[in-house]
């Protein structure tokens, strides 16, 4: 696990063993999985708004996984595997 996401960071550096917030390195990577997520849907996103098309679901998708990933209070790994299964479905037509 890396994850310097926070000023509690180890050493100023970056948590590598479990997160000093308490975040384990399976969460961290899951974590990890859904940004790399968001990013493929951001990029399509991004390319249908240059024709005009764009999907507020997905639009709100974003936000709510992003969101999910920033306030390190809940680590239930479950919950991240059903946000990565959602965007899963976001990206398959
Ligand atoms: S969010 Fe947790 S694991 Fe990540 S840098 Fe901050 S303390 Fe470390």
């Amino acid at each position: 696990m890396f994850c310097f996401q926070c000023e509690q960071t180890a050493k100023g550096e970056g948590c590598t063993k479990i997160g000093v917030c308490g975040k384990q390195p399976e969460v961290a990577a899951l974590q990890d999985l859904l940004i790399y997520a968001v990013k493929g849907i951001a990029q399509v996103a991004l390319e249908g708004a240059t024709v005009k098309v764009n999907d507020p679901a997905v639009n709100a998708f974003t936000c709510e996984a992003i969101f999910s990933t920033l306030t390190n209070v809940d680590f239930d790994a479950a919950r991240f595997v059903t946000l990565i299964n959602d965007a899963s479905s976001i990206a398959r037509p």
